[in-house]
């Protein structure tokens, strides 16, 4: 750790106001901001208060004066073949004109607009077009079931709806519009309309009349449509982005204009050392924050191109995103390890075959970095690779190096450093004392959370200080749920969640949200899910089920039979994001005496370890259950 990270860091801690009122420089503000920070009402933080900005204007029309012919955004699909640049000024035109129909539909400052969309520049116009008119988003992954989608409606009660007929993954079609009519039917306060981006993928969608909407033929009606951004304080909201926790009630992270939009700002400079007018690649997708944050706003509000890219590593061959980078002379790269394990199966030999020169360096996050896959693609690339850690909630990274500021060298396996803005402590869970170096404690961070970070759970700040606040008394801080350590020469390693959430290929999942879908079927009287070591995707959720009837998992077909059922049942739920590698069914769940169900020491024998402690045990035949379901006994 560098004697400039040091002082960098230091001062955005003991000089919050100094430090953030500079970076707050690197956004323009429609009417300045009259203090820094507002912390009267622990945790809740109001950064640039008084402030008033927009994102979309940070992120598009500020840039025209100096790029308005510039590449702002990079459309490549390899599932349709289409390609298509989107200069600053023609994806002006087309936030304008999405503005404009949303406008038209009753959208107005405050309101929810629903994104459930792939991976096209349609779904980015509708981001870009929502916060353009001070309007609020919620973008739902794909991936999820119509179920989920009927709670996140529920919660966040949109307005309007944009999704598309279909996406594409894997040369297969996935339908969205489909999902989306069943959703309707289970939502309570489904929206009045719908608008859809049909891409002419799925002949069959069906149109309800008077509530959906094709999104070419509004287009068409607005194609000169001016419509100004609308200025907001600083702490309106911007977005809601739900993800999973302990309880099956997914949480809507609410983050706020003018500090995301700075943070975004401040961090393409100190973090990714990326330059206006360079392309930005992230291998994600819009559905998860990495997407928010790094597809879409921080590139754009730096002035650069940002690749959006339907498809998948490895298809038409594992040399893709290394043309990419070559053709669109992509300068920094954001991608996840789960990503990097799936080329490190694949020939090596794609990675030489391109020109790599203009590649500073490749982040990746979203998971634990393991050493075998940092060490492959650190020589494969022979460019410096980042591991950094943050979350949905925080919105930009927690634990980072920062090239940007001062190179450091790296340590295999750890995200680095604290990022300047989070007083971060390693907290030792029972005695809320911190920890030594090499010890383990919870990753913590004291508040007020930096810009940037979630303002509040949405429509529940209770909920907010409940979840995150209350870990630890005295005093107060924000917690990660991840365990860490700290070695003596200030580097960090995050050794995996404190709760009952596990992370599967970059994505997060609660293992009660995936036992109340297990439960839904009707043959199941009690479950347990963990999370089991998965060479590919870091976790898979494996399942533990208990059936009310013996008689139907008698024989080896029938149980084979029921697991594909309930697995069914998990993906019409939730999504086949969520669904189990394994259903084992058993007699008995080990529990303790008092009733608790023993997640641990299950999930220490499903990946082959000693299942711990023993001793709260109320009856050991649920163990053994456990035992003989994995070895096949
Ligand atoms: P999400 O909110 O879906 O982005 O998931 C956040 C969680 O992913 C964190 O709480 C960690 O458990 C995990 N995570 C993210 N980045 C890293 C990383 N670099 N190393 C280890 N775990 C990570």
């Amino acid at each position: 750790m560098g004697a400039k990270y040091q002082e960098f860091h230091r001062r955005s801690i003991e000089d919050r106001d100094g430090f953030w009122r500079e970076q707050a420089q690197l956004i323009d503000w429609h009417k300045p901001f009259n203090a820094v920070l507002d912390y009267s009402k622990p945790p809740f933080a109001k950064w640039f208060v008084g402030g008033e900005t927009n994102l979309c204007h940070n992120a598009i029309d500020r840039h025209l004066k100096e790029r308005a012919g510039q590449a702002a955004l990079i459309y490549i699909s390899t599932e349709t073949g289409e390609e298509k640049t989107y200069t600053y000024a023609e994806l002006h035109a087309e936030v304008q004109r999405m503005a404009a129909i949303l406008q038209s539909l009753g959208v107005g400052k405050g309101d929810r607009v629903l994104i459930y969309m792939p991976m096209i520049p349609e779904a980015l116009f509708a981001m870009l077009a929502t916060v353009r008119i001070g309007a609020i988003h919620s973008v739902v992954f794909g991936g999820f079931a119509a179920n989920s989608l009927a709670t996140r409606i529920d919660d966040a009660q949109p307005k309007v709806m944009v999704t598309a007929d279909a996406g594409m993954r894997g040369g297969r079609a996935v339908p969205y519009k489909h999902l989306v009519d069943e959703s309707l039917r289970l939502a309570q306060s489904p929206p009045q309309k719908v608008l859809i981006v049909n891409r002419g993928i799925d002949k069959a969608m069906p149109i309800v009349a008077g509530r959906d909407l094709d999104y070419a033929a509004l287009r068409a009606k607005h194609m000169d449509a001016q419509v100004p951004c609308v200025f907001v304080e600083s702490s309106h909201p911007s977005y809601i982005l739900y993800t999973s926790g302990t309880t099956g009630k997914p949480k809507g992270v609410q983050r706020d204009t003018g500090g995301y939009a700075v943070a975004l700002a401040a961090s393409m400079r100190h973090v990714y050392q990326a330059n206006p007018g360079e392309t930005y690649f992230t291998t994600s997708d819009i559905g998860w924050v990495v997407g928010h944050s790094y597809i879409v706003y921080a590139p754009l509000i730096n002035g650069m191109a940002t690749i959006v890219y339907e498809g998948t590593p490895i298809r038409p061959d594992a040399g893709i995103w290394w043309k990419i980078v070559q053709d669109h002379k992509v300068s920094v790269m954001f991608s996840a390890p789960t990503a990097i394990r799936v080329l490190k199966k694949q020939d090596p030999a794609f990675l030489k075959k391109y020109d790599l020169s203009s590649l500073r360096h490749l982040f990746l996050a979203g998971e634990p970095l393991d050493e075998p896959t940092a060490k492959w693609i650190a020589e494969a690339l022979q460019k410096p690779v980042y591991d950094h850690f943050w979350q949905t909630e925080t919105g930009w990274a927690l634990l980072t190096g920062l090239p940007g500021i001062e190179r450091h060298p790296t340590k295999f396996g750890s995200p680095s450093f604290p990022a300047y803005g989070y007083d971060v402590r390693l907290l030792n869970d029972n005695t809320g004392k911190e920890v030594g170096p090499n010890e383990k404690g919870v990753v913590t961070v004291v508040p007020p959370l930096p810009p940037g970070c979630m303002t509040t759970v949405w429509g529940q700040d209770d909920r907010f200080v409940q979840t995150y606040f209350t870990s630890f008394k005295e005093p107060m801080v924000y917690t990660t749920f991840d365990w860490g350590i700290r070695d003596k020469d200030g580097y960090y390693f995050i050794l995996g969640r404190t709760d009952d959430v596990i992370n599967v290929a970059g994505h997060r999942l609660g293992t009660r949200e995936i036992e109340e879908a297990i439960s839904a079927h009707a043959a199941i009287a009690e479950v347990a899910v963990v999370g089991v070591a998965d060479t590919l995707k870091g976790q898979m959720p494996t399942a533990f089920a208990v059936v009310n009837d013996p008689a139907k998992i008698a024989t080896p077909e029938l149980r084979a039979a029921l697991e594909k059922e309930v697995m069914g049942t998990v993906d019409g739920l939730l999504g086949p994001i969520a669904r189990p590698n394994h259903v084992y069914f058993i007699n008995q769940l080990p529990k303790t005496r008092s009733g608790k169900v023993l997640r641990r020491s299950i999930q220490a024998i499903a990946e082959g370890r000693d299942p711990g402690d023993l001793t709260t045990l109320d009856d050991p035949v649920g163990i053994q259950m456990v035992k003989d379901a994995v070895t096949g006994g």
